[in-house]
C-alpha cells in the first residue's frame, strides 16, 4: 500500500486561500488504511479549515466526499456532479489520486492535502514502514525477501558496506542493517550460497530514473 501523512492544516489552508467553495475528496484505499485520508480524516480537515477561516473572519464551504480509490478512473468519474458545484478540489489521496483527479477534471485546480511517503505496510497498529522501492526488477529471491533498495540506507545490492555495528546501520543506528538481516536469514536457512554467488549489476533503468513507466496487459485491454 501507499503510505502518506496529512499536511498540516495551516499548509492546506494557505494552499486554498483563494477558494471559498471546495470539495474534499477522501480516498477509500490506502489513504484510509494508513489513517491519513479516509472519510474520517476528510471530515476532520473540513472542520479544521472552517475553523481556520472563522478565525480570519471569513467562511468557506467545504464538502466532503469519499471515493473507493482515486487511482481508478471509474471511481473518479463518479463525483462529476459534485465537482461541478465547487471552485476547487482538495485530494486526500496519494500523489496518484491527486493526478488522476487533476487529469480528469481539467477545469479545476486540485490541491494535495497529503504528503505521499512510501510503499510499505503496517508493522503494528499505528506504525507503517517502507518495504518496496518500486525498482521494476524484483530481486527479493536473492536477498531472503528483504529489500535492500529500501531497507539499506545506501541501496547497496551486493552485500554490506562494512559499516554496520552490532547489526545496526551506520547511517541510522536506530535501524537494523538490511544486509545483516539478509545474512542472518540466509544463514538460518543454510543458504549463504545465495549471498556468495556472483550477481550482475542491477539494471536501474527499470526504475524511476527514466521518466514515467507504464504497464500494459493486452488481455486486460480487450475486456
Ligand atoms: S489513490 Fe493512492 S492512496 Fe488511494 S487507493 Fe490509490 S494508490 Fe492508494
Ligand atoms: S550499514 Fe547496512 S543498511 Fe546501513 S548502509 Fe551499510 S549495508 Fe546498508
Amino acid at each position: 500500500m501507499i503510505v502518506a501523512k496529512p499536511k498540516p492544516v495551516e499548509e492546506v489552508a494557505r494552499l486554498i486561500d483563494s477558494c471559498d467553495n471546495i470539495l474534499i475528496v477522501a480516498c477509500g484505499g490506502c489513504a484510509t488504511i494508513c489513517l491519513a485520508g479516509g472519510e474520517k480524516e476528510g471530515e476532520i480537515l473540513a472542520t479544521a479549515l472552517c475553523s481556520w477561516r472563522e478565525k480570519q473572519g471569513r467562511t468557506i464551504n467545504a464538502t466532503v466526499t469519499t471515493i473507493t480509490r482515486q487511482c481508478e478512473l471509474e471511481f473518479v468519474t463518479d463525483i462529476a456532479h459534485q465537482v461541478k458545484q465547487v471552485e476547487a478540489i482538495v485530494s486526500l489521496g496519494c500523489g496518484v489520486g491527486v493526478q488522476f483527479l487533476a487529469e480528469h477534471y481539467r477545469d479545476k485546480l486540485v490541491y494535495p492535502a497529503l504528503n505521499t511517503i512510501f510503499a510499505g505496510g503496517s508493522v503494528q497498529p499505528g506504525r507503517w514502514e517502507e518495504r518496496c522501492g518500486l525498482c521494476g526488477e524484483c530481486m527479493l529471491h536473492l536477498t531472503a525477501g528483504i529489500c535492500p533498495v529500501t531497507r539499506c540506507a545506501k541501496n547497496i545490492q551486493n552485500g554490506p558496506c562494512g559499516g554496520s555495528q552490532n547489526g545496526k546501520c551506520e547511517i541510522n543506528p536506530q535501524l537494523p542493517c538490511a544486509w545483516h538481516l539478509i545474512y542472518e536469514k540466509l544463514a538460518s536457512l543454510g543458504r549463504l550460497d545465495i549471498m556468495m554467488a556472483y550477481r550482475p549489476p542491477k539494471d536501474w533503468s527499470k526504475g524511476k530514473s527514466g521518466g514515467p513507466r507504464s504497464v500494459k496487459r493486452e488481455d486486460a485491454t480487450q475486456r
